[in-house]
């Protein structure tokens, strides 16, 4: 294929990928299976990374890529993003509707209603159909420009699904509409998406995020674009800044060009010709908000005709021509009866709220986790205490505090107790730390939590395993690390107790059907990958994620055994913490005891290779500019060969550039080099990086 021919099939292609992209994440409606989809990103990728200067920014490879910031820059917005009036009650809509009725009537024309997504807004330009920018709304007059973390939403279009206005190819844009669009919506997480990040940071050790607003809040201005594209954001466009620039005279059809320029567009939406319709809109959005995957707080109702919207204008905050309504929060009380002491499989003392069942935004929920003592103090719940309880983000189990009106003296305050529930232990309470730990190793409620964790459905997942024959194995012996489980025989399984007794007074043994099912299970939790054993084994601030990040750079479990320590903190979301501790974790002879008997019972402990060797990512985070001839390779030879060391390999040099190779006869590239002050380096020097796998050093000229 010679450079022309590439060009022309990237461009088929970026089309092609940008359009399943559409059809997988804004309509939930695929039509390709995953295996082809990747396999038209992987030959894009293959084209760019032999032509590196057909990279797009708008190609959907480029969607992570920008190196993490120190501070997001501020972007005043075109035109003022304002908030919205609340009504907290059907009572305050109605003054509303009443204010607006008359009008909306005698001319005939409509309101909007839609769901209020509770998320965190955004303001979204485009510049002839490409995304350039993405900002926050701040104070409404001036945002943060998040825009390298905005491209990793992958329902965020990068360019429209049409092109160029006045292409006329289509009847979303006519001869004179801008070049330059701006649209606003709300970037939100899915309320089980919500859940899992916050596993994963208690996992951690991090700090949760109180409801998936936060949490989205929270990824949208992450310094490090890699981990706002690790959590699970989408967004919902229901604004065009200027839509009469786009013959759009209402709401309604705002809504319908957004959706037909490719942005996804909550499907809720109701013309309503009434009041009487929107408060039927109302009730039933209180009705189902439960059962939405994402969490909503109340209706926006707008008045769908431009022209009026015009009329009626704004006051200093909010328009005039839309409200808000509030749903009331779903909060109940109930009685808190003790809090217990949880202990963790890395022997945290986690402190529960054990109160009456009562029924909170769909299902009933009896308890709640206090966190730390700190949270408990800070909340001031006592024993005996009516609390309020809520679900955070409609999925989390929260206790917001005590109704300390109706205590009547009996109440109990708790506190930590110095020894651990289950073992008796002392309790260890690490300087810096919120959470105190029980230290003994042997610690039969750590070892539980251990060896549950390792047969649950994210780590290893043997199917079947659950806590009570997990008990019961170590009870009686049979088990004491997850090396166990795989020595483990039929004949031990049928032998072991159930501590039961059966109708004619003998006691129950474990079924023969249930001891082969267990075998099989055991069987196939052999040949996990590598992501999940690591996840199993428990390793301090190692959750799924981590796992998944180290699994891909290491692929078995051998070479993260043999990685340093500051190696492990240089891959990309690891960091010194998780560094220490994964370093520690295989220092523990125990657990070195452990994985050799893992391996021993050929539980497989590297991820099959996929293509060939992978080489070590030594250049991550590094980009490369070419120019001029070299002397040993093609330009394409060497980009590939600094890709395969995790490189960037670009066609222009910018600020951003580390290193400009130049070879004989360069280019304007050198020139740009040595205008921006960018290193630049020879052709041998670019061979030794290639052979040693090592960036050059400082300084090099
Ligand atoms: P508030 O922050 O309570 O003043 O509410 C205004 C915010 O609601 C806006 O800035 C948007 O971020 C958000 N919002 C969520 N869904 C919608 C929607 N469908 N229409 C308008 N605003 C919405
Ligand atoms: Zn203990």
């Amino acid at each position: 294929m010679d450079r022309d021919q590439a060009q022309a099939r990237a461009e088929k292609l970026c089309d092609e990928i940008s359009r399943h992209n559409w059809r997988y994440y804004v309509l939930d409606e695929p039509e390709l299976s995953d295996a082809a989809y990747d396999a038209l990103v992987r030959e894009l990728q293959q084209i760019e990374g032999e032509y590196p200067e057909l990279v797009t920014l708008d190609s959907p490879t480029q969607r992570v890529g920008a190196a993490p910031a120190a501070q997001f820059a501020s972007v005043r917005h075109a035109q003022r993003l304002y908030s919205l009036d609340n009504a907290m009650d059907l009572g305050e809509l109605d003054v509303w509707l009443e204010r607006v009725e008359p009008e909306v009537v005698r001319r005939g024309c409509s309101y909007v209603c839609e769901l209020k997504i509770d998320g965190s807004s955004i303001a979204l330009t485009y510049e002839n159909g490409a995304l350039v920018r993405a900002a926050t709304r701040g104070d409404g007059k001036t945002g943060e420009d998040v825009t390298v973390n905005i491209r990793t939403i992958k329902s965020v279009p990068l360019r429209l699904l049409v092109d160029v206005p006045g292409a006329g190819q289509d009847s979303l844009f006519h001869e004179d509409s801008p070049t330059r669009i701006e649209v606003r919506g709300e970037v939100y997480m899915p309320k089980e998406s919500f859940a899992r990040l916050n596993a994963e940071q208690d996992e951690a050790g991090q700090p949760t995020f109180a409801n998936p607003r936060n949490a989205a809040a929270g990824s949208v201005r992450q310094k490090d674009p890699a981990v706002t594209a690790s959590r699970d954001l989408a967004a919902f466009m229901y604004q065009i800044a200027a839509p009469r620039a786009l013959g759009v005279e209402t709401q309604h059809a705002a809504l319908e060009w957004l959706r037909a320029a490719g942005f996804k567009v909550n499907p809720d939406i109701k013309v309503c010709a009434h009041a009487e319709e929107v408060h039927a809109f109302c009730e039933w959005a209180l009705q189902v908000r439960n059962d939405l995957p994402y969490e909503i707080d109340g209706v926006v109702v707008k008045i769908d005709s431009l022209a009026l919207q015009d009329e009626l204008g704004y006051t200093a905050k909010a328009p005039r021509w839309a409200i808000a309504f509030k749903f009331p929060p779903e909060e109940k009380t109930t009685v808190l009866r003790e809090i217990r002491v949880q202990v963790g499989r890395t022997g945290a003392l986690t402190p529960v709220a054990e109160f009456d069942p009562v029924t909170v935004a769909g299902s009933t929920i009896a308890r709640a986790t206090l966190h730390n003592e700190d949270e408990i103090r800070r909340k001031g719940v006592r024993i005996g205490d009516t609390i309020i309880v809520r679900k955070a983000g409609d999925v989390i189990p929260e206790v917001v505090g005590p109704v300390e009106r109706l205590r009547d003296g009996g109440e109990i305050e708790w506190s930590m107790p110095s020894r651990c529930p289950s073992c008796g232990s002392e309790v260890w309470r690490e300087e810096g730390e919120v959470i105190p730990r029980c230290t003994n190793a042997g610690c039969s409620a750590q070892r539980l939590e251990r060896l549950g964790h390792w047969a649950s459905r994210g780590a290893l997942d043997i199917d079947g395993m659950g806590t009570e024959i997990i008990t019961r194995l170590v009870e009686q012996d049979m088990l004491h690390d997850v090396a166990d489980f795989y020595a483990l025989t039929f004949s031990d399984l049928t032998s072991l107790d159930l501590g039961r007794v059966k109708k004619d007074g003998t006691p129950q043994f474990l079924g023969e059907t249930i001891a082969a099912k267990l075998m099989t299970s055991l069987a196939a939790s052999k040949v996990r990958p590598l992501a999940r054993l690591l996840f199993g084994l428990g390793i301090r601030h190692v959750g799924s994620t981590v796992a998944e990040t180290l699994a891909s750079a290491y692929r078995s479990l051998d070479a993260l055994m043999a990685a340093a320590e500051e190696e492990l903190a240089e891959v990309e979301q690891v960091g010194p913490k998780i560094a220490a501790s994964v370093r520690a974790f295989f220092a523990n002879p125990e657990n070195l005891d452990i994985i050799e008997r893992l391996e021993v019972a050929d539980v497989r402990t590297a991820d099959p290779e996929i293509e060939g060797e992978r080489r070590e990512q030594t250049l991550t985070g590094l980009t490369f500019v070419l120019t001029g001839a070299l002397e040993r390779h093609t330009r394409d030879e060497a980009g590939a060969a600094l890709k395969a060391l995790g490189a960037k390999v670009s066609g222009s040099v910018s600020k951003k550039t580390s290193y400009v190779v130049v070879g004989a006869e360069p280019g304007s590239k050198y020139d740009k080099a040595v205008e921006l002050g960018i290193p630049t380096l020879d052709d041998e020097a670019l061979e030794a990086i290639i052979e040693t796998g090592q960036p050059p050093e400082e300084g090099a000229e």
